[in-house]
């Protein structure tokens, strides 16, 4: 983030070159297209600065499609992020349609392919992360706000591609309470605002359980992470 007066100094550049770009705009030139598309970059959130009693539970991929973590997140009436891929619902949509429809969750953005978005350049990040945008809406009806970038790896150019595909924000995460094969990550204290990261694998259901237990043992309750983001 640019400090301010330089910021300002941006921006009055930038107000300084909008008539050429207007100019460039109505003589067809290809001027135009990188001043249009220079939005502000989106905030990157780890953890949300609230006083309320809440935990964010987040869950990422979407490739184990497990009826008893569905079965947890319904009755317990969990409001998680689910940052899904488009190929995780393309062989079964019903999963998360029943999720959405019956329980709280949303589906938020999480990219088409799951690259490391810092090797790609603008174009190409923007065709992973409108992309996605784009198959959620065309599947749930509703888009995602959210973007996570996977392996949280992200650039600048990400927070500015975000914001171009309907991000407000780019989120991370406060632990990964995800088990990795044989490996359990220690359960955390957790804290107001936490975001807990998990993933649709094979032990998706446990890891839920945990965070949960976790969040009882602090006096938290899962909360819409959505609502918490702030424009
Ligand atoms: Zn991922």
């Amino acid at each position: 983030m640019p400090r301010p007066r330089l910021r300002r100094a941006l921006r009055g550049a930038l107000a300084a070159l909008l008539p050429v770009a207007l100019l460039g705009a109505l003589g067809g030139s290809a001027q135009a297209a990188p001043l249009a598309a220079w939005p502000e970059p989106v905030p990157v959130v780890s953890h949300v600065d609230t006083a309320d009693p809440v935990v964010f539970v987040t869950i990422d991929d979407g490739w184990n499609h497990d009826p008893a973590a569905a079965k947890l997140l319904l009755d317990r009436r969990v409001p998680a992020s689910l940052f899904l891929l488009p190929g995780a619902y393309a062989y079964d949509d019903a999963y998360f349609h029943t999720l959405l429809d019956q329980g709280r969750s949303r589906v938020e953005n999480h990219t088409v392919n799951h690259p490391d978005l810092t090797t790609l350049d603008a174009a190409g990040q923007r065709a992973e992360a409108c992309g996605a945008r784009d198959a959620h809406l065309a599947e749930f009806g509703d888009g995602p706000r959210l973007l996570r970038p996977p392996y949280g790896a992200y650039d600048r150019t990400t927070r500015t591609t975000a914001r171009a595909c309907g991000a407000k924000a780019l989120v991370t995460w406060t632990y990964d309470m995800t088990t990795w094969g044989q490996w359990t990550p220690p359960t955390p204290r957790l804290k107001a605002g936490d975001i807990i990261l998990l993933h649709f694998n094979e032990t998706v259901e446990q890891d839920l359980r945990r965070a949960l237990e976790a969040a009882d043992a602090a006096g938290l309750k899962p909360a819409p992470l959505r609502d918490y983001v702030t424009e």
